[in-house]
């Protein structure tokens, strides 16, 4: 593709802070070159016809587990980023439960290499908060910094309270930004679904939500001592959305995000299948709404996928056995579309924000559709009817509890920095 020859996405819906409007968006030599109502087409440009679609910019997932290095048997970053794009994502950012785990720039060094050679779309690591993730000494924040989207141990809470303090007021001193996965250890009991009513009628060992909502809240407690930028990932429960308002109403540097699962299915919706299993469990029908409510005044600013894709076989052995996590870039657009935009619960200018916007805002990433900006654009047809069917993927991971549904939105194309990475 010759970058200097221009794009035109013709006559689409802009859908941009807040206001949708139909525009022309020339892009040339990877940036935004034009927005404006009716560009003058010239002989060398390619024109995309967009009328009657969405155009955004590009989707940020800020929680995806792209497995390499160390375990690409489960995805890898070509594939984990092929999935991306085919769900309209521009950008994601890979969390480090990982072999090795970034916890130094050697390590990390890794990850950046196959990032180099491999991706689709741009990919933000994160580094982790402890050396090998293991909850004791708190990495070097100043040299891994310039790297990383923000330190995570995700896949395990930090259990020692003077370890997050000192994380924090390292990523305080350092302006950085920790991104913690909330889960009280000693809570857990052996559990794997909701501590809930399809727990108790199966009998299977539930995770009880203090696991999660009791550690969010003593991080708060030490977020607004240190002063630091904290962002809490995959919240699931009632509790932790009544904590994380009262913390943004006190001023707390507070964010947070939830998946599309925990807003549109609830424990009773579970069946005997690894592809309803994943950490934090889908909870009760009360802690749904409560994230839905949540989503709707603004104590949850995103919506991240936790894209957490492993074998079939790992996936084959029931809740009880199976691995814990599921597939999500090439459903979430949709899924949202269908479930929250389409029955009224939020706009559709809402869902950008939550799905592309918000992400881009907390961790600067810039990305408007304006001249001179990046041109990491999304386009989408909402009129396009789907039957969730995992084969179809692009992701190795194919465990999602939405196969099978019907939704409403589908990504047509996918581009960063100007150039189509995915065209339907
Ligand atoms: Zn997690």
């Amino acid at each position: 593709m010759n970058m200097k020859q221009r794009i035109i996405l013709k006559s689409g819906t802009l859908v941009q802070n807040g206001e949708s409007k139909i525009v022309d968006v020339a892009v040339a030599d990877g940036k935004v070159v034009l927005v404006d109502e009716n560009i003058a087409i010239e002989a060398d440009d390619k024109v995309v016809d967009c009328a009657g679609k969405v155009v955004c910019s590009g989707l940020v997932d800020l929680h995806v587990h792209l497995r390499e290095p160390g375990l690409s048997a489960k995805e890898t970053i070509a594939t984990g980023t092929a999935a991306a794009a085919h769900g309209g994502f521009t950008c994601v950012c890979s969390m480090p439960n990982l072999s090795p785990a970034p916890d130094t720039l050697e390590h990390l060094q890794q990850q950046l290499d196959i990032i180099a050679r491999d991706a689709v779309v741009k990919v933000l690591p994160y580094a982790t908060i402890t050396e090998r993730r293991m909850g004791d000494c708190v990495v070097d924040f100043a040299a891994l910094k310039p790297y990383v989207a923000g330190f995570s141990d995700d896949g395990s809470g930090v259990q020692q309270e003077a370890v997050m303090a000192k994380a924090m007021k390292a990523a305080a001193e350092n302006g950085c930004i920790i991104a913690a996965h909330c889960e009280v250890d000693e809570l857990l009991r052996g559990g794997y679904i909701h501590d809930g009513e399809y727990a108790q009628k199966h009998g299977h060992r539930g995770i009880c939500s203090e696991s999660e909502w009791q550690q969010i809240e003593r991080d708060i407690e030490l977020a607004a001592e240190a002063g630091c930028r904290y962002h809490v990932c995959h919240i699931s429960t009632k509790e932790s959305v009544a904590l994380i308002r009262e913390a943004k109403r006190r001023g707390v540097q507070i964010t947070c995000e939830t998946g599309p699962h925990y807003l549109t299915m609830c424990d009773m919706d579970l069946q005997e299948d690894g592809r309803f299993k994943m950490n934090p469990p889908i909870r009760s029908a009360a802690d749904r709404d409560a994230l839905v409510e949540g989503i709707q005044d603004g104590t949850i600013d995103v919506v991240a996928t936790d894209h957490a894709p492993h074998t079939a076989q790992e996936k084959s052995r029931g809740l009880e056995r199976s691995a814990m996590g599921v597939v999500g870039l090439e459903t979430s657009f949709a899924v949202i579309y269908t479930k929250l935009v389409k029955t009224g619960i939020i706009t559709l200018e809402k869902a950008v924000d939550l799905l592309a916007e918000a992400p881009r805002r907390i961790f600067g990433l810039g990305g408007k559709i304006a001249q001179g900006e990046a041109a990491d654009i999304a386009v989408f047809d909402l009129d396009a009817e789907w039957i969730v069917e995992p084969d179809k993927f692009l992701s190795k991971g194919k465990a999602t509890p939405f196969e099978g549904w019907q939704l409403q939105g589908e990504c047509c194309l996918t581009m960063v920095d100007g150039k189509i990475v995915y065209e339907r």
